[in-house]
């Protein structure tokens, strides 16, 4: 699986700040023996390679100024594999717990779109949180034909594009884990703020680069991925929605839970080790548990205005 990088340098994808606002952030650390369809896989085990990224003094923002090109991004994903089918209920659990507390200031319960929506589990959330029409985008054919078949008819395969959709037509719009992975998410947040009807509420979940377990991991954080074309901090994610015309614009940082096995996933050790304690993990009584943990994953929303 190779990428074809653009020639020249982009600008900032947040701000449009040029190179000269640019430092060096992350080099290219990536092994193309070492990539395969896993590579972009949802929860994958890390493999901890990236593209060589600049951090935009002006706005905070961690990017990949040579990009793959939308195209092969686009046939990446569609090709991925998808294996985490439980955790995606797990963290659809987080998610919903996290946007309570925005779901009580938005007035209107109509319809909702998600986008990246795997195999829709957080769909099912908003299905009970009352919302009465669900749209979810996915673009892994693995991940939707993981999803339970009352699900599918919410999820439409492919990449999100705005003139799928008919403007101010969206009380919700949610775009978790998802804003890191697209080319341009200054465009995103910007169709879905025309997509969304007055009033409504666009959320986003994030990484945060510099929340402490992630400034403490440095290149062994999972965070570090050969998927991602930008990494937000709480400042740049809210700054994204700003920049885009959101008002009203808010962020939390909050807490995953999930089973011990997965969270080994994530701890940067020797690969054959891991492999033994999550055998060892699996299918004992203390993987039955869930544990809530803070690893710097961040909520940010903006209203469109009246
Ligand atoms: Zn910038």
């Amino acid at each position: 699986m190779r990428h074809d990088p653009i020639i020249t340098a982009r600008a900032c994808p947040l701000c449009g700040a040029g190179a000269d606002q640019a430092e060096p952030f992350l080099a290219d650390s990536r092994d193309e023996t070492r990539l395969s369809a896993s590579s972009f896989a949802s929860r994958k085990v890390p493999e901890y390679m990236s593209h060589a990224m600049v951090c935009c003094r002006a706005c905070d923002l961690a990017y990949v100024d040579r990009p793959p090109s939308v195209e092969s991004l686009a046939a990446s994903y569609h090709a991925a594999d998808y294996d985490s089918a439980d955790e995606a209920e797990d963290a659809a659990d987080a998610y919903a717990r996290a946007l309570a507390p925005v779901l009580e200031k938005l007035k209107g319960r109509g319809a909702a779109l998600e986008i990246g929506t795997g195999t829709a589990a957080f769909l099912d959330r908003l299905e009970g949180a009352g919302f009465a029409e669900l749209v979810g985008v996915e673009p892994s054919s693995a991940a939707i034909a993981a999803a339970p078949d009352h699900r599918r008819p919410w999820i439409r395969e492919g990449i999100f594009e705005e003139a799928n959709f008919a403007p101010d037509s969206f009380d919700l719009i949610c775009c978790f884990m998802t804003l890191e992975h697209v080319q341009d998410p200054g465009a995103l947040v910007a169709s879905a703020l025309r997509l969304l009807k007055p009033g409504g509420v666009f959320v986003g979940v994030t990484h945060d680069r510099r929340a402490w377990l992630n400034r403490l991991l440095g290149r062994r954080s999972p965070i570090v991925d050969v998927e991602h074309m930008q990494l937000f901090s709480a400042q740049s994610a809210r700054r994204l929605l700003e920049h885009n015309g959101y008002e009203a614009v808010g962020g939390a940082s909050f807490r995953n839970s999930y089973r011990p096995s997965y969270w080994l996933r994530l701890v940067p050790m020797p690969g054959a080790l891991k492999h033994r304690l999550t055998r060892l993990l699996r299918g004992s009584w203390f993987d039955r548990w869930h544990l809530p943990l803070n690893v710097g994953n961040f909520m940010s929303w903006g209203f469109k205005p009246y």
